[in-house]
């Protein structure tokens, strides 16, 4: 396939037609397309956008690379939540198996590190022996057992976004509504589906940082489900801040495994809770969100969510002792507190310093073949509002050597803003819900209602 004149045509502002955008993915996947020409034609998307047909017929090839899961025959609704990605959300690593708890399957497809964002793979594989790439009929057999497998895009299932995923990370490519919109809801849609809950981040550490943009994504990605016949609703929660408190792979799966417990910090348990909530929802199997949350808080309160967790981890390799001991995970060499260099408010925790210092202390990959390090990250107590004195603890350093405890130090020195006056309220963790009909704000207790 000739490409050149399809990126020059792109770099143009022309529009590529839906049979040129369906050979092109098709010859890109199979190998016979260089990366460095889909970076560059990757680069004029990001710059100049595409045109609906265009992102239908994109969205359209990146599903048809490989099969979709047939699961009708399990007898019960099928449904996922895709995150648009962000700093400490390990969201995904509790809602997969307390959602299989209450009776829905969720095949999810889940992605590895992109951008300054951390990926949920790379925090499963900080289980010893834990793995991602499963053949489909593993896939099927893991369902048809638990209802439950998290997993990466493979040579079957999704493997035109897996590459494409890999090469915008490096290239970057990432923060383009239409890129994000094809790369989710081909690998989501990849799953057979019925039913779709999408988390998209607002805020500074989110890839589309304003308000408007988010909505706009929300709205692409809904528009490209409900085409597909699947249900879906987005909900907007913030990435002004990390959520939770661990940053880092492995920290962050030690999180995940008490907040399967009920014991995670109060605002993954929120953004988890209203995730899972609507997943109910959109699968059917509660018809009002207060039911649903009562259905959630017994898959909790019983250990039914964390005893799935171990049966998925267990049946994909990884160690299951994880769940009771978190010492199995990958253990740093180094840690140091970070302290408070002065008194006074907290005004920011600003994520995208503290996911880009990951990356440099080697919890990331600056390019393709990077290994990454799962011991590494931080444990960020403070809060933006908190008040501190100068001296007190403000979070944890993980790093592998001496240089590493000094790059993230500097790093939380340049995240953790301290203000003297008390700083405006951060963004609410859920802050809008939207589906096919319009966007609604998420008031304040939606909890019960
Ligand atoms: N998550 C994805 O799966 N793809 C993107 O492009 C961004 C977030």
């Amino acid at each position: 396939m000739w490409v050149t004149p399809l990126i020059e045509r792109k770099r143009d502002r022309g529009a590529l037609t839906p049979d040129e955008w369906r050979e092109l993915i098709a010859e890109y996947t199979a190998g016979r397309v260089p990366d460095y020409q889909v970076a560059a034609l990757l680069m004029a998307v990001f710059l100049n956008g595409v045109e609906p047909a265009e992102l239908a017929a994109l969205t359209g090839a990146m599903l048809d690379s490989g099969e979709r899961l047939r699961l009708d025959h399990l007898g019960m609704p099928i449904a996922d939540k895709h995150s648009t990605g962000g700093v400490g959300d390990k969201v995904s690593l509790v809602l997969a198996p307390l959602v299989a708890s209450c009776g829905v399957g969720v095949p999810m497809i889940s992605g590895r590190g992109l951008g300054h964002t951390g990926g949920t793979l790379d925090k499963l594989e900080a289980i010893p022996g834990f793995r991602a790439n499963l053949g489909a009929a593993e896939v099927q057999r893991q369902m048809e057992r638990l209802g439950c497998v998290i997993m990466g895009q493979t040579e079957e299932v999704a493997p035109a976004d897996r590459k494409l995923y890999a090469l915008r990370d490096v290239t970057g490519t990432v923060e383009s509504v239409p890129l994000i919109a094809a790369s989710i809801m081909s690998k989501k849609l990849a799953e057979g589906i019925g039913g779709l809950v999408l988390d998209v981040k607002r805020g500074s550490g989110a890839f589309l940082p304003a308000l408007d943009d988010g909505l706009e994504l929300a709205r692409t990605m809904i528009g490209i489900g409900e085409h597909y016949g699947c249900r879906t609703v987005a909900l907007l929660t913030a990435m002004d801040r990390p959520l939770g408190r661990a940053c880092g792979n492995a920290l962050e799966t030690e999180e995940a495994i008490a907040a399967l417990r009920g014991e995670g910090p109060a605002d993954l348990m929120e953004v988890t809770l209203a995730l899972a909530a609507e997943m109910l929802l959109v699968a059917g199997v509660e018809s009002d969100r207060s039911a649903a949350r009562a259905r959630l808080d017994d898959a909790l309160g019983s250990g039914r969510a964390a005893e799935r967790f171990r049966s998925v981890v267990a049946t994909q390799g990884g160690n299951p002792a994880v769940v009771d001991d978190p010492a199995v995970l990958p253990q740093a060499q180094e840690v140091a507190v970070h302290m408070a260099s002065r008194s006074g408010y907290v005004a920011a925790v600003d994520p995208r310093t503290v996911g880009r210092a990951i990356i440099a202390m080697g919890g990331g990959r600056r390019t393709m073949e990077d290994v990454i390090d799962p011991s590494v990250g931080f444990v960020i107590t403070a809060k933006p509002g908190d008040r501190v004195k100068a001296g007190e603890a403000l979070a944890s350093i993980y790093a592998r050597d001496t240089e590493g405890i000094r790059v993230g130090a500097a790093a939380l020195e340049r995240a953790i803003g301290i203000v003297e006056e008390r700083p405006p309220a951060p963004l609410p963790l859920v802050s809008h819900r939207v589906t096919k009909t319009g966007v609604e704000e998420w008031a304040d207790g939606r909890r019960g209602g």
